[in-house]
């Protein structure tokens, strides 16, 4: 065998190794821009915010409460009229490059909101105030760096592309964006999610004191105050699993209110049966306690969780 001919053989190799690990989900695409996100009437979350903001910043008076109802729908529905699309009301691929609008540093308005809203399911823990000032503007070139993208720091179509239709919550990097780590994603590094945890599957992440706390699936939030969790929440999850978050300094959320995945519950503290600031975090489904442990590092990985009816309820116990 030539030289050439070898050298072309193990270029043949690599590309398709390389095309194995794509398709594995072992290394993520750099070049193909995910797809929009399908939204319509019952849609909620994230996503749907950011379409909310983006119709405001259109001109159209509608609440950015993360939920598609009716008055979501007209909005989508005298937007697309407007522009000529076919009316659906529902946002998909022809609506969502209409909607978006760009925005950089500097800028302000239901935009940035936007666009503020769809980077707080990567874990930027950003206030959504529509003002584009630094915070946001090293968010975004901080999320481009991640996907691959060129990092101008400006929201144009590709990074809203990246932006919409995946991602985690709060914490950061998740498969579809329904599930966010509990803390921001620069608090800790990866092996603490892999911590085992004393005496029962749970985990507890060392934060101090004042770290944001975010729900990680969404559903319906109950605060807690007791001696043992001290200031916490249990979120009945949408995914039919209970989330507990205990030793809270504040609560941010009240009973009863619907939280999405990344939602800020509260602050982080040492309150109930805790020695020292930290959250922690429990998971229970099919009526067991699970290991939290291997949801949060595909959450962590940006690889889509386990479903938390799989979780282990042993081998996460030190
Ligand atoms: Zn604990």
């Amino acid at each position: 065998m030539s030289g050439t001919r070898r050298k072309r053989v193990w270029a043949v190799i690599a590309t398709v190794c390389a095309t194995l690990l794509v398709s594995l989900g072992l290394v993520q695409s750099a070049t193909a821009a995910p797809g929009w996100p399908a939204l319509s009437r019952g849609s909620g979350g994230a996503d749907v915010a950011a379409a909310q903001y983006l119709l405001r910043s259109h001109g159209y008076d509608i609440a950015a409460d993360s939920d598609f109802g009716p008055a979501t729908e007209n909005a989508v529905s005298a937007f697309q009229q407007s522009k000529g699309y076919g009316v659906d009301g529902m946002i998909g691929g022809e609506t969502w490059p209409g909607l978006i609008v760009t925005v950089s540093q500097g800028d302000s308005g239901d935009a940035v909101a936007a666009a503020q809203s769809a980077l707080n399911k990567f874990g930027y823990g950003l206030a959504v105030d529509g003002e584009f000032g630094s915070g946001t503007a090293s968010a975004v070139t901080s999320f481009q760096s991640d996907k691959g993208l060129s990092a101008d720091g400006i929201v144009g179509p590709d990074t809203w592309q990246n932006l919409l239709g995946q991602g985690g919550g709060g914490g950061g990097g998740g498969g579809d964006g329904s599930y966010s780590l509990p803390i921001p994603r620069d608090a800790l590094s990866r092996d603490y999610y892999d911590s085992p945890h004393h005496d029962y599957p749970a985990l507890d992440l060392p934060v101090g004191t004042g770290t944001p706390i975010y729900a990680v699936h969404s559903g319906v939030a109950s605060q807690i105050d007791n001696d043992r969790c001290g200031i916490g929440y249990e979120v009945d999850g949408d995914d039919g699993a209970i989330y507990y978050f205990c030793h809270m300094s504040e609560h941010g959320v009240g009973s009863g209110e619907r939280v999405d995945a990344g939602t800020q519950l509260g602050l982080s503290g040492n309150t109930g049966n805790s020695t020292g600031p930290h959250v922690h975090v429990e998971i229970e489904a099919g009526g067991a306690n699970r290991c939290p442990q291997p949801m949060m590092l595909a959450i962590y990985d940006g690889s889509t969780p386990p479903a938390p009816g799989d979780l282990p309820t042993g081998g996460c116990i030190e």
